[in-house]
């Protein structure tokens, strides 16, 4: 119904090149992500899908068939975007049923669907409401239903929920959820953040100017990332990134005068790594003692967690740890942290994973 792989594909906007050489499989009713910083390229990579824009090289197919060169009409693609673009002098039962009117579809297969599709989106009660007389949420859904009554193989979701306020995007992400697991069509879904791409996809593709960084399971991304872009973008508060000035076996001099040693197993690619990374919850800490001393600096006190910003001395940047129900630290406090080194990952020159040492079932 709707398996869609991309090969090689690139787009130019005249001299500059947006999309560089992109290969995707994605399976049919695969809920996939694109994630990526702004100005990345997901939103065209989107439209290029959908045959919004035609692309400058490599090919895209749906279910094994060309359809690059094909008009977006009969691609039986459906995109969602953030503006909701509802036609505001139309009822919503009109809204979501112009698309097939148009197309010439009998007036009670028409009726039927939108019926259908309200159903499925709770919208049976506003029908015959105005866009103005809805919620943020309520006109979100509507531009949905409109996606669905066309029964398309694929749906495309450009950043659809930005519009909304937080706990009513919470919502809306559990509904989208909801509404792939009834419908099972392959859905494609845009998003700059990566708590969205963590919580809906089965798989994320990471992009990162023009290319993909790494296209893996939200988890599999978090604890085995392919190099420190991708380690650096999933997870909130960010890795800890620290220099590696020297190294011996597998013990490492950091910058500022800072020492670990890793498990045994890591001794061969110490050599070769630069950077040590570290998440944040992968600290412990104490008033006093600790491998590393230093003075938190900010606390974010989340009331289940809190975010101590620590400054070590002879290092600029702090290092972020996780406390869990953490209540005691105060800024200007000292503090003693303990890397935990069997959970480090090393990366290379090139910022590429030499190991993710978090070996959660993975060698
Ligand atoms: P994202 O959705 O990841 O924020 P976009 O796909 O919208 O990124 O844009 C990627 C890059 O392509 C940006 O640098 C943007 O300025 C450029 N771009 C997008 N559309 C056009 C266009 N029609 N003409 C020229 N440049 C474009
Ligand atoms: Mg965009």
């Amino acid at each position: 119904m709707g398996a869609i792989k991309l090969d090689n594909v690139r787009k130019s906007f005249g001299q500059v090149d947006v999309i560089k050489g992109i290969d995707l499989d994605i399976a049919d009713g695969e809920f996939v992500v694109f994630v990526g910083p702004s100005g990345c390229g997901k939103s065209t990579l989107l439209r290029l899908i959908a045959g919004l824009e035609d692309i400058t090289r490599g090919s895209i197919s749906i279910d094994g068939e060309r359809v690059d060169t094909k008009e977006p009409a009969d691609r039986h693609i459906a995109m969602v975007f953030q503006s909701y673009a509802l036609y505001p002098h139309m009822s919503v039962r009109r809204n979501i049923g112009f698309g097939l009117k148009i197309a010439g579809f009998p007036k009670a297969q028409v009726e039927a669907k939108i019926e259908e599709a309200a159903r499925l989106l709770e919208l049976t009660p506003l029908l015959d409401r105005r866009p103005r007389d809805l919620s943020g949420g309520q006109r979100q859904r509507v531009a949905i239903g409109r996606a669905i009554v066309r029964s398309p193989s694929a749906f495309l979701f450009d950043e659809p929920l930005s519009n909304l306020d937080a706990a009513l995007r919470v919502q809306m992400r559990m509904e989208i959820i909801a509404l792939h697991d009834q419908l099972r069509r392959t859905m494609i879904y845009v998003t700059h953040d990566q708590v969205e791409a963590m919580t809906m996809a089965d798989r994320i593709v990471v992009l990162n100017g023009g290319k993909v960084e790494q296209f893996d399971t939200p988890v599999a991304l978090y604890d085995h990332p392919a190099n420190r872009f991708v380690a650096g973008f999933i997870g909130s508060p960010r890795m800890n990134f620290l220099d590696i000035e020297r190294a011996e076996g597998n013990r490492l001099w950091l910058e500022g005068g800072l020492e670990i040693t890793l498990p045994d197993r890591s001794a061969a690619d110490c050599t070769r790594a630069r950077t040590l990374g570290i998440r944040p919850e992968h600290f412990t800490h104490s008033a006093t003692g600790g491998a590393w001393q230093g003075k938190v600096v900010v606390t974010e006190q989340l009331g289940s967690d809190a975010y101590l910003h620590v400054a070590l001395p002879g290092r600029r940047e702090h290092i972020v740890l996780r406390g869990v129900g953490e209540r005691d630290f105060r800024r200007g406090d000292a503090i003693g942290l303990t890397p935990q080194p069997g959970l480090c990952h090393l990366f290379d020159d090139a910022g590429t994973t030499i190991r993710n040492i978090p070996l959660r079932g993975a060698a």
